[in-house]
């Protein structure tokens, strides 16, 4: 609230400034115990082979459920951690849990996770993603990282280290949210990616009669491929954006047309059926010619 506030005009404390700011503090102190009580679970989302239905993978996803307050999304509480040094328990926690259970999956399906800015550059990260593949027995190659580019304004010196510690490891890298930030491109030709993920605000829609989202998820997929990457596109809801995103080319699809995150029976049970159908999520509230 200070900050927008703040543009040259005076800022004086409103009482919703104090409670916004002690209702942050009290959710960071919950926060804290929230590993130890077992609030926190991780759910996993099916990445589908663009050419055909099977599943190759899956994107976990952190899930915080409250005692009183209910689900908080990631993207309230993910900040906190890395505002209150917390950041670094949860990922460790996360890798754990979701390398754990990918390793009971089929040899050939991988498992994508995303790690947060400050958690790739804790110097420790090279060893802690190393010591959990050991632990579980996971292929180096089973693993994605997603980062995003948050990583590359931490200015930290070791960055590119770790990245060519992570590839030597075997690991995979993939952009995620690509598009959304600042100077993609450059980061592109600093770091080894494997993949870029098309943010779902170009994806969504994209379909939609005058619609310049098609231009634009086209110039990366041929971006990417020339760069030797795969794409995924992030956040397809309707059949209408499901063809289009096979007309461009791209290699993934994500999205809740085959599946929203899900507790680990199902995902366990997806990969073991190998395919999954489109199942039209919502694709009746989309305009149709
Ligand atoms: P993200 O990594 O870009 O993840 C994609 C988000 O889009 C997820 O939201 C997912 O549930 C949602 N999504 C997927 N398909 C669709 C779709 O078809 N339609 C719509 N409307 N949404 C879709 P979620 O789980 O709330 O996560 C939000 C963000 O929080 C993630 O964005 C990621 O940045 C962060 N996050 C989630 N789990 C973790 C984690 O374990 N560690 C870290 N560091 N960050 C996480
Ligand atoms: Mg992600
Ligand atoms: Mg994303
Ligand atoms: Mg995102």
């Amino acid at each position: 609230a200070a900050k927008a506030a703040g543009r040259g005009q005076h800022c004086f404390f409103e009482p919703s400034m104090h409670s916004e700011a002690s209702d942050r503090q009290i959710l960071e102190n919950e926060l804290r115990g929230a590993i130890d009580r077992e609030e926190l679970s991780m759910v996993y989302q099916p990445i589908v082979r663009a050419a055909g239905e099977d599943v190759c993978g899956f994107e976990s996803m952190i899930r915080w459920e409250h005692p009183s307050r209910g689900f908080i999304s990631p993207e309230k509480f993910i900040p906190i951690a890395e505002e209150c040094g917390l950041i670094g328990k949860i990922g460790a926690w996360v890798l754990d849990q979701a390398i754990a259970e990918a390793a009971t999956w089929p040899d050939e399906i991988r498992i994508a996770i995303n790690l947060s800015p400050i958690q790739f550059n804790d110097p420790k990260i090279v060893e802690i993603v190393a010591g959990t593949l050991q632990k579980h027995r996971l292929r180096a190659e089973r693993l994605e990282l997603e980062i995003t580019e948050g990583v590359f304004l931490a200015d930290s010196s070791a960055t590119d280290e770790t990245f060519a510690r992570l590839k030597a490891l075997g690991v995979r890298l993939a952009l995620d949210d690509f598009g959304t930030g600042y100077s993609s491109l450059g980061y592109l030709k600093k770091a080894p990616f494997d993949k870029i993920k098309i943010d779902q605000s170009f994806v969504r829609g994209a379909s939609i009669t005058g619609s310049r989202n098609g231009a634009i998820i086209k110039a990366i997929v041929t971006l990417a491929e020339s760069l030797g990457m795969d794409t995924t596109a992030e956040g397809v809801e309707t059949f209408d954006d499901l063809a289009l995103i096979r007309d461009l080319g791209c290699s993934q699809i994500q999205g809740y047309i085959f599946g929203k995150p899900a507790p680990a029976e199902k995902a366990r049970e997806l990969a073991e059926s190998a395919t999954v159908e489109p199942d039209g999520y919502s694709s009746q509230r989309e305009p149709r010619q």
